[in-house]
């Protein structure tokens, strides 16, 4: 983006650059009609534009003296939608900026990350004003003769004695009609007021903890002023929300807004809840749990600078601010923080480029860091800070292997794991048992000939789920019933092979008949506040058994299970993928670390059949930095991410040879702009891990380079020649820099 001009300066014609809603990487240029020039649109302003046969809404990115294109084929701008810009200056920036590094069309970028209610023409809202009861004089002198039933005289009481009461929270008390007949009798006044300042002398409900040494050392260090990226690398129950917190209120005080990121907010609705505990101070939640309205309400909050806190996931990365003061992503080694398709972009490295645009700190935080994080640590991008004890009285927990090959298994748990919870809930404690499967079982298999049952759309096997008596596809949604024979020999001898979590809870719940066991998965969750009223039973302290998927090793904090166990640590250890090992040490740590936050020690047992496996060794016995250290060193000598740098050019359509052609003519194109060197090279096409999803052949073109400046070059050269490829209108394709999944 060329830099602004002052408007004085800028001589007739006046010319608006416009992004659209459009697959084109490029803006698009507008004249400015004589009778909007003398108050045109300022950056960040929508405007209502003629596109093509339509009419669309744009947002103005600059206004310019002159245009690459002819004078005379430019359109007017039909109409200026928001006097006022609609998106801060520096949060342009940011747009522009992440536009440029993953080379996706700027127009798509600012509109995917707009509440759906602004993309049309639609204002922002107002400030929501307030309604307030209080009592009228006559209400104060003569209310109770005015008044027969109880209920309207203690109302009346209520209100002479306090003020201002907001409407909503006598209404939980008080019925409409009680409300209305003090208005009627006119004892009683509305009064409507707006957004209140922050109140900074009243702004904490609860008292900060006393911090511990390690936490004391790390809030000094953290400086709440100006541009720092800080790693706050501390095990699970360190007390980083703690310095969150603490941090939060400091930016309060100095008068600014914090913006808080995590992974997904359903799983941890305490979050939430300790941050409304502390704070008098507006909350607002942005998420894709709200309505379209709620959102646009919170994002208007945040935009006016009413919200203290602003707490969301992965695309409130986006939220203006109005006066900025500090952004928290917690857990920032957590995938969703990746966008998966279209603008694919990572809420956490974007976060790192707004705080320094911006020029406030930003917290980073996470018991099981990335290794692109620790490697920002080590090239000294990022600080590091170390949590290394668990806050309060809790202690870490004692980790112990169970060799699958020496035992016997029932249902995926081995007899000496099935003797440790029976000890646990023998001494009336609670267990979590993990298995990232969710579903009966894995597979539906013919006993008599092998034959597997496959989705038809994906190149995968179909889930058994046996409450619903179906098969399921976890990719693509497909169902069926459960075959009575095999399609393939008709045998009737179809078995269920492998174990899901729906299995496993049928075991346990067998064996131990008098103690609840709780399914914690995407099926059992599904309905409104299923999981919340699971995590309440939970929370109650009572004996059960908690088993579930990786849903269990988010955030939430169980107080009271002392044995974790961990069904299937195998998973993981030998994928193509490879990040596979640094996700499978993250899992394990994090669903390890749901163990024993409250005053009983915690063990966590692991099954595998590789109890010498060297790196589940050093995850056990020496702990997850250990384990970090020695998969950097791997990467390092492989020239893997984080020490080389990785694009993905990715494609798919309905026929396999429609995508490996497109990307075979991309990489020819690519290979012209910069040959292959031991600098920068190419690998593919390559089908996809899993190729075939959804009916769709998925393949791809990895791009690997020393430096991001080759690659940046090379893609901003590149995209425009795909672009205007005909073999592009057969496919979907995309570009996917920095990838978290191959
Ligand atoms: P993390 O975010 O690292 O998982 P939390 O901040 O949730 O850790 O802290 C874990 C538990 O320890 C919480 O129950 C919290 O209230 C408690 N805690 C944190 N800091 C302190 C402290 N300084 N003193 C006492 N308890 C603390
Ligand atoms: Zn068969
Ligand atoms: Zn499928």
């Amino acid at each position: 983006m060329a830099d602004l001009k002052p408007l004085a300066s800028i001589s007739k014609p006046l010319i608006v650059r416009v992004a659209v809603l459009s697959p084109l990487r490029r803006s698009f240029d507008y004249l400015l009609p004589d009778e909007l020039a003398k108050s045109p649109p300022q950056p960040g302003c929508r405007v209502s534009v003629p596109f093509g046969r339509r009419t669309v809404i744009g947002l103005v990115i600059e206004l310019a003296e002159s245009s690459d294109f002819d004078l005379d084929k430019l359109k007017p701008v039909d109409a200026i939608v928001d006097a006022d810009p609609l998106l801060p200056k520096s949060l342009f920036k940011l747009f522009n900026w992440a536009a440029n590094y993953y080379h996706h069309p700027i127009g798509d970028a600012l509109f995917t990350a707009l509440p759906v209610l602004l993309r049309t023409g639609r204002p922002l809202p107002e400030p929501r004003l307030t309604r307030l009861w209080q009592a009228t004089k006559t209400g104060i002198e003569n209310g109770h003769e005015l008044l027969r039933g109880a209920k309207q005289r203690a109302l009346l009481d209520e209100l002479a004695a306090d003020p201002l009461r907001i409407e909503n929270d006598l209404l939980k008390r008080y019925s409409r009609a009680t409300l209305n007949s003090l208005l009627e009798k006119q004892v009683a006044e509305i009064v409507f007021i707006g957004p209140q300042e922050i109140d900074v002398e009243n702004l904490l409900r609860q008292p900060p903890l006393t911090l511990n040494p390690s936490q004391q050392q790390a809030m000094d260090t953290i400086d709440c002023h100006g541009f720092n990226s800080w790693l706050l690398d501390g095990v699970t129950g360190s007390g980083k929300t703690e310095i969150y917190l603490q941090c939060i209120e400091k930016i309060i005080r100095y008068g600014r807004q914090a913006l808080v990121l995590i992974p997904e907010i359903s799983l941890t609705p305490q979050t939430e809840k300790r941050f409304r505990d502390r704070f008098n101070a507006p909350l607002v939640m942005l998420h894709s749990g709200l309505t379209d309205q709620e959102r646009l309400e919170s994002w208007a909050q945040a935009a006016r600078g009413e919200a203290a806190i602003v707490l969301g996931t992965r695309s409130a990365v986006f939220t203006p601010l109005k006066r900025p003061g500090i952004i928290i992503l917690d857990e920032e080694h957590d995938q969703s923080y990746k966008q998966q398709d279209g603008f694919r972009y990572s809420a956490r490295d974007l976060a790192v480029i707004r705080a320094k645009q911006e020029t406030i700190p930003i917290i980073l935080g996470s018991a099981t860091p990335s290794l692109e994080s620790l490697n920002n640590c080590a090239t000294g991008r990022y600080r590091h800070l170390l949590l290394r004890a668990r806050a309060g009285e809790a202690v870490q927990p004692h980790w112990r292997m169970v060799d699958l090959r020496a035992e016997q298994v029932e249902c995926g748990i081995a007899t000496s794991t099935l003797s440790a919870i029976r000890e646990a809930v023998a001494q009336n404690q609670q267990v979590l048992v993990f298995l990232n499967r969710r579903g009966f079982a894995p597979a539906m298999l013919c006993h008599d000939c092998g034959f597997a049952v496959d989705c038809p759309n994906c190149d995968t096997r179909l889930t058994v789920h046996r409450r619903h008596q179906r098969l399921l596809c976890h990719h693509c949604n497909y169902s069926r019933r459960l075959p009575q024979c095999c399609p393939n020999c008709q045998s009737q001898r179809m078995v269920a092979a492998g174990d899901g979590t729906e299995r496993s809870e049928g075991f346990l719940q067998s064996r131990f008949p008098d103690t609840p066991v709780l399914r914690i998965d995407r099926d059992t969750t599904r309905k409104k506040n299923a999981m919340q009223e699971m995590f309440d039973a939970v929370d109650s302290g009572e004996p059960c058994v908690l088993i579930g998927t990786q849903m269990l090793a988010k955030g939430h904090h169980f107080a009271n299970i002392s044995l974790v166990a961990v069904l299937d640590a195998d998973s993981g250890l030998f994928s193509a993928d490879f990040r596979a090992h640094e996700r499978l040490g993250q899992l394990l740590v994090q669903v390890a670390g749901r163990s024993g936050r409250g005053k009983i020690a915690g063990s966590v047992i692991l099954q595998t059949h590789q109890p010498d496996h060297p790196l589940l060794d050093v995850l056990i016995k020496q702990g997850y930095s250990h384990f970090a250290n020695l998969l950097s060193e791997q990467r390092q000598l492989l020239q893997l991410p984080p020490f080389s740098q990785l694009t993905l050019i990715r494609a798919d359509a309905d026929r396999p040879d429609s995508a490996e052609a497109f990307l075979q003519q991309a990489r020819q194109i690519a290979e012209s702009i910069i040959s292959p060197s031991p600098s920068l090279s190419y690998l593919g096409p390559l089908p996809a891990l899993m190729e075939r999803r959804n009916s769709r052949y998925r393949y791809l073109l990895q791009i690997s380079g020393e430096r991001r400046s080759d690659l940046n070059y090379l893609l901003s050269h590149l995209v425009l020649q795909l672009e205007k490829l005909p073999a592009a209108r057969q496919v979907r394709w995309g570009i996917d820099v920095d990838p978290q999944e191959l």
